[in-house]
């Protein structure tokens, strides 16, 4: 299949070849079968779909695990293996919307939609300036090389800094201690899979996410033989399916995971540190150690719930190991001790000399961004910081965007005029989502690409119908460094695009020439260009051009992954360690401890993923007959005492809102804390949070983890 232009035809300029595995004929069709990644999450699974019909309008039968790429090799989950029903899916964007003056949504043409759309965001630019004019990039356009690069270069072109993202959303705590102990927000950590003798995973449930900030395909293969090379300690209040994997499973409380780590700094550093590494690339470690000093065995147990015996019998194996892996995922990172978690766990892998080691962690050094031999910027120990927005300054800016959490009050405040959103569903994602809706309604301007009806394409000014991953060429540039190996593929387009979708380039690109700005390469207009055009110029970048000139291709880099980051990155050489802004954020979280002073009927909530269910999009995508419950987990001894039964309905009661759902009564969450998914808009966890009371000091993140609540039977 061709590479997708803008005109919806398939482009002249280049005919990928695709390679056919199987053809066959099946009643006189042309069935072929179709190289390609998935795009649906970080793992980036190659897969293999199978095709048939009209050439013009062909369907999709089937997605398998491609058994010849190299990392995956053969993996897929149930959700890439879904993706032929989302492709057909009945809600399926497939035309324009724009909706009139009494409020309803009509579909139009792509010029009626766009000269509208450019006209109002070019009146809104000239009456308010550019920062009336907003932009949040979701998940979906992530995986969209062509698109997000578009997109991006539209919003720096236009000037504006109102730029929001999904990072603010569930993981600004690790670029930013990063940037404060390493110097640069990017260095993101991967497992040394073939030598670490322990790793210890903090609130990530891989088997079902495929892992946050760094991919993990094939994650049961992967897990089992890190158990058969040495240990496997998983923390987490849930006995998830990756937890019944491991060596040892710590059913901690909520929010404890920074007592945990504590401990075990506190406890390494008076006996079991690589004293040599610290000694040549550490600094700070004596204000780190007065810092953990109160974290003795007794504290920690108390707060995070597990016993004295246990945080010995793990620290007495991380000193038996030495180098160690630590692997976080969004049961930490959404949480309110998400930052100091996070510094607690670059502490720790210091102190036992584990960073940029083998047998502990590498860092990603790009693929097709190559950043190991850059000279990279290296920031402040507070990090680069600019006030936040006009209506909650507070609210920093950092990693060149502002935190979710300011969009409402930007919008209600009139900064705020317009919103386009690029692959994402922000009413049922965003926290505190009664104030979003809202706001989103009361928009002059609320433009939303996307492949999918959602309830935010619902709530939408102009609907931009756009292409779905089968029916774009791709390069996973964004993603770069958030794969657990380094290397990079390149896809073409496996159907055309369907009825009136687009690519997201060729909208921005239209818009652009409307408001006179220059967002493609080479002076290509989006009459001439497609997404092979757009995305050359990212391989030509990359460390094997050659390799990723003609989809289908992947490419694994031999580059050496340890060392880059200790000898060329380091401020002074060295990891800083008690970065002055963390220092005071454990001091605080040591006069609150996080559990213990919730009611005696109270109950913690944190949130999770399910492994047939998209993040925020449809959540009926079906696999073998089986539909996604978003049930409440509910430990026996809590259902007892809010007199709950199994399969009851239930009110879930926070200090900011409600939200309801079907309650599972199971041992398999620890007694004290309830489990709901993400991203549903009923039940919708995000009633449960605030953006006036949870707010991060110095991320702006929400607290969406480890929510106090109650619960009462429905009546
Ligand atoms: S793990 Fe599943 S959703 Fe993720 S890339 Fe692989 S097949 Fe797609």
């Amino acid at each position: 299949m061709r590479s997708s232009s803008g005109d919806g035809r398939a482009a002249a300029r280049r005919s990928p070849p695709t390679q056919a595995p199987e053809e066959s004929l099946r009643m006189g069709t042309p069935v072929r079968e179709v190289r390609t990644y998935c795009r649906i999450c970080i793992a980036q699974c190659g897969t293999l779909v199978t095709v048939d019909g009209d050439p013009a309008s062909p369907v999709v039968r089937q997605v398998r695990g491609d058994a010849e790429h190299p990392v995956s090799k053969g993996y897929t989950c149930a959700k890439g293996r879904a993706l032929p029903a989302l492709h057909h899916h009945p809600l399926r964007l497939e035309q324009p919307l724009l909706r009139d003056a009494d409020g309803t949504q009509r579909p139009v043409d792509w010029d009626t939609l766009l000269t509208d759309l450019g006209g109002r965001l070019a009146g809104i630019v000239a009456e308010h300036g550019p920062d009336a004019v907003a932009v949040f990039y979701a998940t979906g356009a992530a995986f969209d090389a062509a698109g997000r690069r578009t997109a991006e270069r539209f919003f720096d072109r236009l000037g504006t800094r109102q730029k929001y993202s999904s990072l603010t959303i569930d993981s600004p705590a690790k670029p930013l201690t990063a940037e404060m102990v390493g110097g640069w927000p990017w260095l993101n950590l991967v497992d040394d899979d073939q030598e670490c003798r322990l790793s210890l995973l903090v609130g990530i449930n891989p088997i079902v996410s495929h892992g946050h900030t760094t991919s993990m395909s094939n994650p049961r293969a992967r897990l089992r033989a890190q158990r058969e090379r040495g240990e496997l300690w998983v923390l987490d209040p849930r006995r998830t399916e990756t937890a019944r994997m491991a060596t040892r499973h710590l059913q901690t409380r909520p929010g404890s995971d920074p007592f945990v780590l504590g401990f075990l700094v506190r406890e390494l550093l008076a006996d079991g540190a690589d004293e040599a590494y610290l000694r040549a690339h550490a600094s700070g470690v004596d204000d780190l150690a007065r810092a953990v000093s109160p974290l003795d065995a007794q504290r920690a147990a108390a707060v995070s719930g597990v016993s004295v015996d246990q945080l010995h019998e793990l620290l007495a194996a991380i000193r038996r190991a030495g180098r160690i892996s630590v692997v976080t995922g969004t049961g930490a990172t959404m949480a309110a001790s998400a930052n100091v978690t996070e510094w607690l766990r670059l502490a720790l892998l210091t102190v036992t000399g584990s960073l940029d080691r083998p047998g502990g962690m590498w860092f990603h050094p790009g693929f097709l961004r190559p950043v190991d031999g850059l000279d990279l910027p290296v920031s402040p120990p507070e990090g680069r910081v600019e006030p936040g927005p006009r209506s909650r300054p507070e609210l920093t800016r950092r990693f060149g965007e502002y935190p979710c959490a300011a969009l409402v009050p930007e919008i209600e405040a009139g900064n705020v005029r317009a919103l386009v959103v690029v692959g994402g569903n922000v009413a049922s994602s965003f926290p505190a989502s009664g104030g979003i809706r809202a706001a989103l309604r009361s928009l002059e301007v609320c433009a939303v690409a996307d492949v999918v009806e959602t309830e935010t394409t619902r709530l939408a000014t102009h609907v931009l119908p756009s292409v779905g991953q089968l029916e774009r060429a791709d390069v996973p540039v964004l993603l770069d460094a958030f794969t657990d190996r380094v290397m990079s593929q390149r896809t073409a387009a496996v159907v055309p695009p369907v009825a009136e979708r687009r690519p997201v380039w060729w909208s921005f690109a239209r818009l652009a020439e409307q408001l006179g700005l220059d967002v493609l390469p080479r002076g290509l207009t989006w009459e001439t260009a497609d997404d092979d055009a757009i995305i050359d110029p990212i391989v030509a970048r990359s460390r094997d051009p050659e390799a990723l000139a003609q989809a289908p291709a992947v490419v694994l880099s031999s580059v050496e992954r340890f060392g880059w980051v200790t000898g060329h990155v380091l401020p002074g050489g060295r990891w800083r360690l008690a970065p002055p802004p963390l220092l005071a954020q454990l001091a605080e979280l040591l006069t609150s401890e996080p559990g213990v002073d919730v009611a005696p009927d109270g109950l913690l909530l944190v949130p999770r993923r399910l492994p047939r269910a998209m993040n925020s999009q449809l959540h009926d995508v079906r696999q073998a007959g089986a539909t996604p419950q978003a049930e409440l987990l509910v430990h026996p001894a809590d259902a007892a005492t809010a007199g709950i039964t199994d399969g009851v309905m239930v009110r879930v009661l926070g200090a900011h809102g409600a939200t309801r759902a079907q309650a599972r009564v199971t041992d398999e969450i620890r007694a004290g804390t309830v489990s709901l998914p993400h991203g549903w808009t009923e039940p919708d966890v995000n009633r449960l949070t605030s953006i006036v009371d949870e707010t991060d000091a110095l991320t702006g993140m929400v607290r969406m983890s480890g929510i106090p609540v109650r619960l009462e039977p429905e009546v």
